[in-house]
């Protein structure tokens, strides 16, 4: 059994890489393990700790970096987000393929690590539907959601460094065109 893939998914805050996800990540033929991430930000809504995030403290995650725990992390908007290394250690030698979705300074450390890793950067139709996505989630204050999107327009400038661009125009469009390119990849691995 070969080792699994490792694919990065990024894109700007709201750009909707979660919806995405739901999509493609039930087809078995992916063969897809989520990493679930470690992040010192407060739950939204309906997040479940240990599915969405491993909600923790600024102490933990700080505990988490001087033992070497973390793939990579990053500071996002005031808060830390970061892949635990182990369980996607476990994962690919199980042969899964291990999906990141993670924000730009942390796909560069990953690249630089494992430079196998499949990059595919998720891109809005425009910065004025990203606004209005952002916006739709009512869950943040004014001043977070325009420190995302500049945020946002900071991140689209990394998209060079990406193997794939992928635009958002239609969620299950995209999910589509990214289950190509993770079966294309798959298929090269076998062959
Ligand atoms: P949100 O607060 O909207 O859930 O996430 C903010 C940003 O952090 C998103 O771009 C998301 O992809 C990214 N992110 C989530 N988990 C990780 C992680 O483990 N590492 C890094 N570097 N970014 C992450």
């Amino acid at each position: 059994m070969s080792r699994g893939l490792l694919i990065i998914l990024s894109g700007p805050s709201g750009v909707g890489k979660g919806t995405i996800r739901q999509y493609f990540e039930s087809n078995a033929r992916l063969n897809l393990a989520y990493s679930t991430s470690m992040t010192t930000r407060k739950p939204r809504n309906k997040e479940v700790d240990g599915k969405d995030y491993f909600f923790t403290t600024r102490e933990k995650f700080q505990e988490a970096i001087k033992k070497g725990e973390l793939l990579e992390y990053a500071e996002f908007v005031g808060n830390f987000y970061g892949t635990p290394l182990s369980e996607v250690e476990r994962l690919r030698d199980e042969g899964k393929n291990v999906l990141l979705e993670i924000e730009v300074q942390g796909a560069k450390q990953v690249q630089e690590k494992c430079p196998d890793a499949i990059s595919i950067f998720i891109i809005p139709p425009s910065m004025e539907e990203l606004e209005k996505r952002i916006r739709g989630r009512k869950s943040e204050p004014e001043e977070v959601i325009q420190e995302r999107l500049a945020k946002a327009a900071n991140e689209m400038k990394m998209v060079p460094n990406y193997k794939y661009i992928v635009c958002n125009d239609d969620p299950k469009l995209a999910a589509e065109l990214i289950e190509t390119i993770i079966l294309r990849h798959i298929e090269l691995e076998e062959n």
